[in-house]
């Protein structure tokens, strides 16, 4: 690895430092209550190395709310049980429309353009569901795999969270009645909704998102523990959705200014992939425009140019 590692340390200490002191810092969703409470002072960020070192600056083991971020590890586990049967239901295309947008499913006829807008993300739920005789074994699923990716078996689901969830997801709701029109739900919504609230309510800190996402870093194997979690080819193509789709209709800027795979969630984490080098998690839970965290995108923009991990 280059010699800028070695200064990696002081390099999130200053980046810390510099976005503490910042007084724009976005704000935090406020659609899910539990998430309108939470301080957007705080900020955390991590980096695993794919040769097993790991740094961290702030309140990188602070467990939040990863909302989003966890649809990257869905559509992992749904391609493991699909493979690429899959891409028949959701596919594999920037939106240009808000996470939550219903406007291109009429238009498209039920099939989701990525599966990380959240109709997507129902599609993929569903899919996960399929195997199951009920939403709990499938939640059960979905934390089991995320165990087994970051090493850790603290990784739960915050209860409060899902149901906030339900009971303010009116278009998460509209929008799963909505593909199930189209023939594109196989189960009960209310159960694709379960199922899709308990995997956004999962928490967790940066540095255990960091871990989780070596995978995608390190050729689809976790360098830390020697397991396979993916093919290489199948990391290097959700790196690709990572890159086009993880930011919703931000996704171009995002790439624009940090030139790397990443995912954002509404609770304001981000997790960001350096094939080869790294996989980066930072928190800050002020969000910009497009729901994506604000402080959090700066932070990779200046870690990303420091460390010269653009992939471009
Ligand atoms: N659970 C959130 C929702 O469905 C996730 C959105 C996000 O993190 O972008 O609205």
């Amino acid at each position: 690895m280059d010699d800028r590692i070695n200064t990696l340390q002081e390099t999130l200490e200053e980046i810390t430092l510099t976005l503490r002191a910042r007084k724009d810092r976005g704000k935090p969703a406020d659609y899910i209550p539990p998430l309108a409470h939470v301080s957007p002072d705080h900020f955390g960020i991590a980096v695993a190395l794919t040769d097993n070192r790991t740094f961290m600056a702030g309140e990188a083991d602070l467990p939040f709310s990863i909302q989003s971020i966890s649809k990257v590890f869905t559509l992992t586990l749904a391609l493991g049980m699909h493979g690429d049967a899959l891409w028949r239901r959701v596919g594999r295309e920037p939106s240009g429309d808000a996470f939550n947008s219903i406007v291109l499913l009429e238009q498209e006829k039920g099939i989701p353009r990525n599966p990380f807008i959240n109709p997507g993300a129902l599609v993929v739920a569903d899919a996960l569901l399929a195997r199951a005789r009920a939403p709990r074994e499938t939640i059960g699923e979905i934390l089991r795999f995320l165990r087994f990716i970051a090493d850790d078996d603290t990784i739960s689901a915050d209860p409060a969270v899902a149901r906030a969830e339900k009971a303010t997801g009116f278009r998460n709701a509209a929008l799963a009645n909505y593909l199930h029109s189209w023939g594109n739900l196989r189960n009960d919504p209310d159960h694709v909704l379960g199922v899709y609230f308990h995997h956004c309510a999962v928490t967790m800190s940066c540095l255990q998102l960091a871990r989780a996402g070596l995978y995608l870093a390190n050729g689809g194997r976790n360098p830390a523990t020697g397991r396979s979690v993916v093919s290489p080819e199948r990391a290097r193509r959700i790196n690709a959705l990572m890159m086009t789709c993880g930011h919703y209709d931000g996704s171009g800027d995002f790439a624009y200014r940090v030139g790397l795979p990443g995912k954002s969630g509404v609770g304001g984490g981000i997790l960001a992939v350096v094939p080869g080098v790294a996989s980066i998690a930072v928190w800050s839970p002020g969000l910009n425009a497009n729901g994506n965290s604000h402080l959090g995108a700066e932070a990779l923009e200046m870690l990303s140019h420091r460390m010269g991990w653009s992939v471009f």
